[in-house]
């Protein structure tokens, strides 16, 4: 790979929940302290994505992809381990609350209604943060949304609307030009075409294609659906209950998928005709964040899980060129 521009280094995230009225309750009767739940959303996340690169993160609902974007994004801050962008923090805690140190970096959220401010015109609401940033001098705001309207397939004229009055589509342009009015040099789109209807989410998708082509952004590209970050995105990563499995490119990991978490997922891509290869889909539950399986994560649902993997986390390796996994198969067996 080149010279990683965003770099993810060691990054854990976890979030602690305080014990319910009632556990207190109970627990002080019986005489001990109730104990806190602490959620494991990140554990020793690693992966770089290079200037201009679109790196796919996938995994189930629940595996910490979207806190490892957020980590990425500025929107939270590692525990341990660090996220950077050309060398520099992200963000850092500043009084005890998160301080974003760049505009470098932007987020498009999977729900374009809920991140727009409803009593925003679109116009305002593209030109805020270039305007709050000094971004863009007073005398060019208007031709400079005008432009950026145009970019992404939405029409200037509609730039006095508000958000409700277009459609979940139209919202996503408008959160993707709001996203891009900052000049940014990575976005972080998360699950960005998981609300809209299969219709627009070719539209929508065709449309990352383009900025893709056109601007020269990097990106990490969030999404459960391998088949969707196939389309888009180069080089991919494999997320599950916290932890980076597989990486590699995009058109290899889906077509010889190396870790059994993958094959799985590879197994529930839909195929024309129902023709599935070799892979048996996944079966059961994520297991909780809030007490992940000893060993490898995945062994309770793994086909092929040995005595190792319910003792010994597998690390992320190199198993090939440009291709990393985190299974013992890959590294002395499964015992
Ligand atoms: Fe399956 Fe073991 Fe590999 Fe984990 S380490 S994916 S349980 S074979």
């Amino acid at each position: 790979m080149s010279v990683p521009f965003v770099s993810v280094e060691r990054a854990s995230k976890r979030f602690v929940r305080p014990a319910e009225l009632g556990d207190r309750i109970v627990a002080r009767i019986a005489g001990r302290r109730a104990v806190p739940e602490v959620v494991h959303a990140v554990t020793d996340v690693s992966l770089e994505v290079a200037a201009g690169e679109w790196l796919g993160l996938v995994g189930e609902s629940g595996c910490g992809k979207s806190t490892l974007g957020r980590l990425v994004a500025g929107v939270y801050v590692p525990d341990e381990g660090c996220a950077t962008i050309a060398g520099a923090p992200v963000a850092r805690y500043d009084g005890g609350r998160v301080a974003k140190l760049t505009t470098r970096v932007q987020m498009i959220h999977q729900d374009p209604f809920a991140s727009l401010n409803p009593r925003l015109r679109v116009g305002e609401t593209i030109i805020e943060g270039p305007r709050a940033h000094g971004l863009v001098r007073r005398g060019d705001e208007a031709e400079f949304v005008v432009d950026l309207m145009g970019k992404v397939g939405l029409d200037p004229g509609y730039a006095r609307r508000l958000p409700h009055q277009f459609s979940g589509g139209q919202r996503q342009r408008i959160a993707i030009a709001r996203a891009l009015a900052m000049r940014p040099d990575v976005i972080v789109a998360d699950e960005p075409v998981a609300s809209l209807d299969v219709s627009v989410q070719a539209q929508v998708l065709n449309l990352f294609l383009d900025l893709k082509n056109a601007l020269g952004l990097a990106a990490l590209f969030i999404s459960h659906d391998i088949g969707v970050v196939r389309h888009v995105c180069r080089r991919i990563a494999i997320m599950y209950l916290g932890r980076v499995v597989e990486t590699g490119p995009a058109i290899e990991v889906t077509a010889k998928p190396e870790h059994p978490y993958t094959r799985a997922l590879m197994a529930s891509v839909p195929r024309v005709g129902g023709v599935r290869g070799d892979f048996q889909p996944i079966t059961g539950e994520i297991p909780s964040p809030l007490d992940p399986p000893r060993g490898c994560a995945f062994h309770p649902r793994c086909p092929v899980a040995g005595p190792r993997c319910r003792s010994e986390t597998p690390k992320l390796a190199a198993i090939a060129a440009d291709r990393d996994a985190a299974c013992h198969i890959h590294s002395g067996g499964v015992g």
